[in-house]
């Protein structure tokens, strides 16, 4: 359309060559966005599915103070979760502040002094690694006698089934699975891939708890860990299920018996899920859950489309753009420190919020190198709004996610690939 290539040309200064190959390389993917539109289809009428059986009503949306007692909007917004991820109840909550909390919830009410966890994919996301104790923080769960075991995938990615078989013992009461990459080169796990680890370790062992880290997952596919066989799902509400409109929660769904001992935690002993009061944003819990198909969807295309710009200019990326993808991140391989600085700097200009800020590398808290973070959010930290972050260090991967329009998302990635084409980082005879 002439009048919008000349608005993003005028308005964002997208150079011709640059948006010529965007919209080639868009032209490329058509196919694969209308599977990506499917998946988005079946997830919305599965969420719409399981509002209208739990009869969802305006009275739902009133705010509830003080101890929460009766808190229909809250009963019914768990039980929404819990039909659309086929499991037997739910927690979700702002009291649950994020997904590293929603996970430790998880694991510390359900492990007991003598308990071990067994990870089979590998060392967990970088905040899990306190919370167990592999990386010694005061209360860790290792603190508490609480014991952990490692099996590392095989070199292909694929898991190490013998090693698991005999990593599985007396003490092994939880594996922790996590779905996504997180900050690691590998590609984020299939709910079939799942599946298949989830029955092996149930036929080595038939009663450890199969909990699943589904972060960046949620309503990638058409099924959850939980229509599989985990016994518990867990994660960030400011990530897929938000949708972008909660302000802050976590989740926990999964098996009733587990979901309890996870409330007794976050509570107390003898209350668990009767307390907890909402404050006024159930509505934005449920509004954001009902939108949450759309915005992954919206994600999905826009970490296709950075693969299929990026592949095509000879970087290494993943997933590449004909893979099967696990979680909306999209790592590129950005070869120099240049590249990751000046395409963060790009998505930063394309947000709508803080777009006029120039972020630049920092040397944060828990790393050991200086680390740039693009996020112009409506909510602090939310990363299914569209963001991208890179520590600075070989082989400057960038890791990138979100975006709670495909358009927005569009537009994000193409200032990104500007600016680094601005700082002459890239040939512009690969463009054509
Ligand atoms: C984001 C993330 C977490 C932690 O969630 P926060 O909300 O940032 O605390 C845990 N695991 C994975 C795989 C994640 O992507």
């Amino acid at each position: 359309m002439e009048m919008l290539n000349t608005f993003i040309k005028e308005q964002f200064h997208i150079s011709e060559d640059v948006l010529e190959y965007c919209i080639k390389k868009e032209q490329e993917i058509q196919s694969q966005f209308k599977r990506i539109e499917e998946i988005a289809e079946y997830n919305q009428l599965k969420v719409l599915a399981a509002m209208q059986k739990n009869k969802l009503s305006d009275v739902h949306f009133a705010a509830t103070t003080g101890y929460g007692y009766n808190d229909l909007g809250r009963d019914v917004l768990e039980q929404i979760y819990a039909d659309v991820f086929h499991a037997e109840s739910g927690l979700v909550r702002p009291q649950l502040i994020s997904g590293t909390h929603a996970l430790t919830v998880a694991l510390a009410g359900n492990l007991r002094p003598g308990d071990e966890i067994l990870s089979p994919v590998g060392v967990p996301y970088d905040t899990l690694q306190g919370v167990i104790g592999i990386r010694k923080e005061r209360g860790s769960l290792s603190e508490y006698g609480i014991t952990y075991r490692q099996v590392d995938l095989l070199p292909d990615y694929s898991f190490d089934y013998p090693a698991i078989e005999k990593a599985i013992h007396a003490k092994t009461k939880l594996v922790t699975i996590q779905r996504s990459k997180g900050y690691a080169w590998r590609p984020a796990f299939t709910v079939d891939e799942i599946k298949e680890l989830i029955a092996f370790i149930k036929s080595v062992k038939k009663d450890v708890i199969c909990m699943v880290d589904n972060c960046y997952g949620e309503f990638v596919e058409i099924t959850e860990p939980t229509e599989v066989g985990a016994d518990l799902a867990v994660g960030s509400l400011i990530k897929n299920p938000g949708g972008g409109l909660a302000p802050i929660g976590g989740y926990i769904v999964g098996k009733e018996e587990y979901v309890e001992n996870a409330a007794y935690r976050l509570t107390s002993p003898g209350l668990g899920k009767e307390v907890g009061a909402t404050l006024g944003i159930t509505s934005s819990f449920i509004q954001g859950f009902f939108m949450a198909p759309q915005v992954v969807c919206g994600s999905m295309k826009t970490a296709l489309f950075a693969s299929k710009i990026f592949e095509g200019l000879g970087y290494a990326v993943l997933p590449k753009s004909q893979d099967k993808r696990g979680d909306i991140v999209q790592l590129i391989q950005m070869d120099i420190p240049e590249n990751v600085i000046a395409f963060c700097q790009g998505i930063q200009k394309g947000a709508p919020v803080d777009s006029y800020v120039t972020p630049e590398p920092w040397d944060m808290p828990g790393y050991d190198c200086p680390v740039i973070m693009a996020a112009g959010a409506f909510v602090q930290g939310s990363s299914i709004e569209l963001s991208a972050d890179a520590p600075i260090k070989p082989p400057y991967n960038v890791y990138m996610q979100g975006g709670l329009s495909w358009h927005h998302g569009k537009m994000g990635v193409m200032m990104g690939l500007q600016t680094m084409r601005d700082k002459n980082l890239i040939e512009i005879n690969k463009l054509k």
